[in-house]
Order: structure tokens, then sequence, then C-alpha cells
């Protein structure tokens, strides 16, 4: 955070260090909250930020809403528009995250959804990272992702991290980059921040949605670039442990992440244990759609001009 940063909040553009909560906040007691996490890259001879899928990243925070009891005044159009302005706004030129909160603000206690206000916010910092990440270990974490059934798994919603947060720290401890998450049947569901892809042969394989997996925005962008430039159709199946342990690639894909290779798994070496040929590809192809280098994927991008 610089000084010089602004948010959006309660309606309108205030510097960062005055979007402040009061500590009875309902969201804050109770995570009843819904965000997206989206990225921009800085395109520094065009002078423009192009933000990647900004668009669909509210038409899912719309849904999440919707789930939740949690209502948008802005529509989605509306939202990308303000986001647009809030990265003008800012003074960073450089590969920036955007964080978009609809959440309860009512100020009280209280253990339910309806009859609460609801309320907006959206702030943006900049990315010290790059999106081509070197393969990374991962193991199977002893915390299972929460069913459809306990809080509706297509929608993002902030209280639900802690089950993220837990198994990522568990993963962390025990000397591992990543954890993965079984869903309640005992398969593969997804990482603490990204949905997971295996290769076997010619195909790639991702859990469905009825998987109780995040729809992730970078999971169908892979899907359609395998599809559109690689050729290769992606089977959407559940994907038991061992499957994941004798694949002969896997990657993550995420927002923040783009697509992470996975060189093994509780130890066991994935295919040749580094970043295979189709996933290093994909890295490829997703960092070019990023960037505006396939005309084919630029309706992904929203420019914005500074
Ligand atoms: N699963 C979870 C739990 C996530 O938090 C994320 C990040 N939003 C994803 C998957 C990947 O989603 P996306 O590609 O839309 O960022």
């Amino acid at each position: 955070m610089t000084t010089g940063d602004f948010a959006y909040w309660r309606g309108g553009f205030v510097p960062l260090a005055d979007a402040k909560i009061s500590i009875t906040t309902h969201a804050l007691n109770y995570g009843t909250g819904v965000f997206e996490g989206m990225v921009a890259v800085w395109d520094a001879t065009a002078g423009q930020f192009l933000m990647f899928r900004v668009l669909d990243h509210y038409r899912r925070l719309h849904l999440s809403g919707r789930l939740l009891g949690i209502s948008l005044e802005r529509s989605p159009e509306d939202l990308t528009e303000l986001t647009g302005q809030l990265l003008a706004m800012n003074p960073h030129r450089t590969d920036v995250y955007m964080r978009a909160v609809a959440y309860k603000s009512h100020e009280g206690v209280g253990v339910r959804l309806h009859d609460l206000a609801d309320n907006f916010y959206a702030f943006s910092v900049p990315l010290n990272m790059t999106f081509q990440s070197d393969a990374i270990t991962c193991c199977i974490a002893s915390w299972r992702r929460y069913d459809d059934n306990v809080v509706p798994t297509r929608a993002k919603v902030t209280g639900m991290y802690v089950n993220n947060s837990l198994a990522r720290t568990e993963a962390v401890k025990n000397g591992f980059s990543e954890a993965l998450m079984l869903n309640q049947d005992g398969y593969v569901c997804e990482a603490c921040g990204e949905n997971i892809f295996i290769v076997e042969g010619d195909r790639l394989v991702t859990p469905g949605l009825e998987e109780g997996i995040l729809p992730g925005i970078t999971r169908d962008a892979i899907i359609q670039l395998a599809r559109g430039e690689l050729g290769m159709e992606t089977v959407e199946r559940r994907v038991s442990r061992g499957q994941l342990y004798a694949a002969d690639e896997c990657f993550l894909t995420g927002s923040l992440s783009g697509v992470k290779p996975v060189k093994s798994v509780d130890h066991r070496p994935i295919g040749v244990g580094g970043t295979g040929p189709v996933t290093h590809r994909l890295q490829e192809l997703y960092l070019k759609a990023m960037y505006g280098h396939l005309p084919t994927y630029r309706h992904w991008l929203t420019s914005v001009s500074v």
C-alpha cells in the first residue's frame, strides 16, 4: 500500500486509508461476504492496463451474491468500468491485483442473512511476482473441501476461506508449497486458491463442477486455449488420488497463479517431476492471451488507458 492509493468504498472513491469498517460489521464477525480476485497486466509500451476477464469475474460475483442473498446495486458492466477508473486513479504502473468484495455491512450481531444492509468495496495492490512460476511441490491436505450442502461451492464466500487457510498452512508447515484438497467423497477437488488439471496421454482431465470446485475463470480459459490452440480436449470427470499420482503432468490454474506446474504430490514425482511439455505450452499461451498477443482471445481483455 502507498499513501496515494484509492479504494472504491460506500459509493465513491476515497483514500484507501480512510476506507475502514466498524468491529461490529456483520461480515467481519460471520464471514458473510463474497469476493473476487482479479489481475491486470501493465503494458508500458501502450501505456495501458489490460484487465483479464474482469466482466466474467463480476458475473461470478453477482452469482455468489445471489446464492448468499447479498445484493449488488451495480451491474457487472458498471463494476468493470469502476475497476478501470480505480486502476487509472491509483499510482501504480505495474501488474496489479484487484480485490472486490460485496458483504453484509450491517453493524450488529445476529446469525442470519436476511434483513441486513449490503455494501461493496474494491481496491488494487501492485503485484510483485510473475505469472510464470517454477514447478511446485504439493500434498493432499488432511482438511477436505466443504460440500455444496454445507455452503454453495460455486459462490466465492469470504468466510469459507478458513477451510483453504487450514489446508495451506498445514501444507506449508509440512514443507510443501501448496495443498490439494479432496472433496467429501474423497476425490480430488482443487487447491487452496486454484483449480487442478492433470494430463493423461493426449487429453486434459479436470474435476467437474459436481465435485464441489469453484468454477475458475482461468480454468475455463485453459479449457478454451487447449482446445483452440493445441487441439486438446478436456474431460471433466472424477479424479481419484491414485489417478493424480499416476498422471503424466499436473498443473494448477488461478487468476493470481496463472498456470502453475506441479512437480510432485505427497513426495511422488508427477511424470518427469518438473514442468511437463503440455503445461509449458499452456503457460506460454495463457501469458500471450493476457498480454493481448492472441487476437482470438482479445475479447477477454478490457484495456484501461492512463
Ligand atoms: N478455487 C479457489 C478456491 C479459488 O480461490 C480460486 C481463485 N479465485 C480458484 C479456484 C481459481 O479461480 P479463478 O481462475 O477464477 O481465479
